[in-house]
Parts: structure tokens; sequence; C-alpha cells
């Protein structure tokens, strides 16, 4: 008797192998063929053969392989995997940093055709490359002359080193002299380029006079850097820009995060119009970071200075694409940025957000609290400043199941709790990581 029920589902394992369908007749599904042509025949074909096989085991029916073929397509290409950025961290370097707002998206997405990157349309002739985007940028900052454009910061840094002090020296601080993550540091960046390095003064103080003793017929600048990843406290003490700029040679200053103007909640980060107005030759910054746009390298200064800079042969090999000058625009002329807004959220409000979504899940039978949290800025900027925040609690292995669900949600763990901050969290968003937890809840 026993036998014989096994047999029989051997034979109606044996018909259902029999009955997957072949996969030339899946492809021919209209729904497929058309995802053949969005995302190319190689990966239509790798879903096709999972949904087949799974037929074969007799995880689903064969009626159900054109189905699940299409539910198993990405919706997307190649690329990166889109994430919820609940660390709390507001400019996470692993997680790329500042996000783009709506309005620089869609300028990207209308650049990638053939765009008028170089071109007048008017008169028909050759223009300069990322004019409005450079116009925007000198817009924003009232005491820039000029401004250029490159890939990052560093590289607007190495840009400045090898156009205004190669075979020259930089005079520096002891206190400036940074490692800006990865294992990369900014003096071997500086020196790499051809230029010295004259370090002065010691690494809690160094005064002008400091400075002023090392100047001399071979300087080609001094550089400020902004301490954006530490701070140094108790017995301190730095020169001004306004101080060095008396001292006659240009002073360089990298800001680091991009603050165009002064932020209220960040009075201890350098902006760009301070700086200038305060005597700086040139500022380099980061387009990514306070700033809320796509990766790059800003140059602001006086017109001769950064004439000098974007004409040295080597501003062509770190010249930015459509892309990025398309959403650096949008950035500094459109709305407000995702990083702006997250600086800017009341805690209130974050937490009202917070209860919200912790009574929904609540609901579920899922473990999970509303709890107040603290955010901090990231992504070398604003170092020692917290933001009241709110998040929600979840025990520690949600972080594991969140960050490989079908929508990885990043958390950060506290205290032997997985802690989902809100802060960087667009509120347009928590209908979708509420999804995510009920979605790594269940598994
Ligand atoms: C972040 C930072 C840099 C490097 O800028 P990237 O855009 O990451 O290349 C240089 N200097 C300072 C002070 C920074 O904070």
């Amino acid at each position: 008797m026993e036998r014989r029920v096994t047999r029989e589902r051997a034979d109606e394992a044996t018909d259902a192998r029999r009955r997957v369908p072949r996969t030339d007749a899946v492809l021919g599904d209209p729904r497929l063929a058309e995802a053949v042509r969005r995302l190319g025949p190689g990966v239509v074909k790798t879903a096709v053969r999972q949904a087949q096989q799974r037929a074969r085991d007799g995880t689903i029916p064969p009626e159900q392989v054109r189905d699940t073929a299409l539910a198993l397509l990405p919706p997307t290409v190649g690329g990166l995997r889109p994430v919820i950025n609940a660390t709390g961290v507001l400019l996470h370097t692993n997680l790329g940093r500042a996000p783009l707002s709506p309005a620089a998206r869609r300028a990207v997405q209308e650049a990638a055709g053939a765009a008028d990157v170089e071109l007048d349309l008017p008169t028909g002739v050759r223009a300069r490359r990322g004019r409005t985007a450079l116009a925007a940028l000198c817009g924003r900052v009232p005491s820039a002359g000029a401004a250029h454009v490159v890939n990052n910061g560093a590289a607007a840094l190495v840009l400045a080193a090898t156009a205004l002090a190669a075979g020259k020296d930089i005079v520096i601080s002891r206190g400036e002299m940074v490692e800006i993550g990865d294992g990369f540091r900014l003096p071997d960046l500086l020196v790499s380029t051809g230029a010295r390095l004259r370090e002065v003064g010691t690494t809690n103080r160094t005064t002008a006079a400091d400075y002023a003793a090392a100047i001399g017929p071979d300087t080609g600048f001094v550089l400020k850097v902004h301490p954006s990843n530490f701070r140094i406290t108790g017995f301190t003490r730095a020169a001004g820009t306004g101080e060095l700029a008396a001292l006659g040679v240009p002073v360089v200053v990298d800001i680091g995060s991009g603050l165009l103007a002064p932020h209220p909640l960040l009075p201890e980060e350098p902006d760009a119009q301070g700086q200038l107005a305060a005597g700086a030759a040139l500022v380099t910054a980061s387009g990514d970071k306070l700033l809320g746009g796509p990766q790059c390298g800003l140059l602001l200064g006086a017109e001769p200075v950064v004439r000098t800079v974007s004409r040295h042969p080597l501003a062509r090999a770190l010249r930015v694409d459509k892309l990025t000058l398309a959403a650096l625009e949008a950035t500094l002329t459109g709305p407000d940025t995702p990083t702006a807004a997250a600086l800017a959220a009341d805690p209130a409000g974050l937490m009202r957000r917070a209860e919200q979504l912790a009574s929904a899940l609540g609901a579920h039978g899922i473990d999970v609290r509303a709890v107040g949290s603290a955010a901090t800025v990231g992504g070398g900027g604003a170092p020692g400043v917290t933001l009241p925040s709110a998040a929600l609690s979840l025990p520690e292995p949600y972080a594991a199941a969140l960050r490989t669900g079908p929508v990885p949600v990043v958390g950060r763990l506290e205290a032997g709790r997985c802690l989902l901050d809100l802060r960087a969290v667009p509120p347009r968003d928590d209908e979708r990581l509420a999804e995510a937890v009920r979605a790594a809840a269940g598994r």
C-alpha cells in the first residue's frame, strides 16, 4: 500500500516535469518578450530558468512558470541597489552620501541623452562646458568671481595644488593634516602633485605668526583644511582666514562639506561665502556633502585664480560629465535637497512618525517601540554635532533581515537593539519602511 502511494507520487512528479514549458515557449509570452526588449535576453532567460527549476522541484505548478519568471525579474538591469538609509547618519559614505533631490534626478534623466553641454543652441556655436551650472554656483556665492567643477573634493585640492604650487611650498598647520577616510591622507595627496608641504605650529595650536615665519619666495599658497571628521578641544588655537590673508600670499581653504552660506544649525561649519569674504583666494569643497548634490568638487574664488586652475592641463583629466553638471545645477536652482530637509526636520515630527509606524507594526504582532535617538551629519561634516531624532527599536536579528530584504533597509545596532532612525528617511518612504519591517518579520 505504502509503496504504491510512493510510486504514484513519483509518477506525478515525472508528469509535472514533462509539463514544464520549454524556454522558447515561455519567451513567446508577450510580457516576457517585452521584458527582453527592456532588460536584455540574459536577465530574462536566467529568470525563466529559475522558474522552470521551481516547477521541476514541484515548488510551483508548471502552469505558473511564466508568472513566476515575471515575478523574478529585477526592476532594472545591473546598477546599484537603492536602499533606505535608517542609520541616522545623514551623509553616509557607504550609502553614497547625499541622496539627490527629485529635481536633480529628473535633470540627470533628461541629460542622459544628447544634451547641449557644450553648444549654444541660439547661435549654433561651441560654448563653455557647464556654463549654466557654474553661473548657478556663482549666483549662490556672491563673493566668488568665478567657479570650476571637478570630479570630487580631493580632485579640487589636487588641481589647486598642481596649478598653484607644483615645485613650491604649501604652508599648512600640523593640526590640519587630515586623513579623509579609507586610508587616504590629504598630505600624501598634496605631495603627489609635486608641491612641498611646509608644516607649521603644533597639533593643538598654530598662530598667524607660525605661518608668517614659514612664508617666503618659494610659497605657493597657505592652505587651511577644515577638520571635518574630528575635533580637537581643550588648549587649542587656530589662525583665522582673515589673519592669514593679511600675510600677502594666496590662502586656499578646503571647507570640506560644501556649505555655500552659513547654516543656522551648524554654526561651527565654515561656508564658501564667509571664507571668500574673509579673504580666501580659493575655496574647495565637495558637492555631495552638505550641499546635497552629486559627487563633485567645487572650486570658487577670484576670477584670475579660478582661470589659472581651470586652464591647467590636469583640469581636463578631472572634468565632470554632463550627468553631474545637470544634477549640480538642479541642486543649486531647484527646491530644498533631501539633505537640507533631513537637517531641518523637527524632532517632535520625527517622533510622531516613529509612533505612528510603531503602532501600525505593533498591530501585526511585531516587537517594536518608538524611541528617542541621536542622528549625526556624517560624511566628513559637523563632527561632534548630534541632531535629536526618533527611531523604531526592533530586536537585533531584524538588522540582517532588513538589509537583505527586497527593499534593503540599513539601520544601526545600539545596546542589543536594531534602531531605524527616521531623520534621513524622507516621510514619503515611511510606507515602504513599514512594508520592509513586515517582510523581515515574516522571514
Ligand atoms: C570630504 C573631504 C575631502 C574630500 O572630498 P571628496 O569629495 O570626498 O573627495 C577633502 N577635504 C575635506 C576637509 C573633506 O571633508
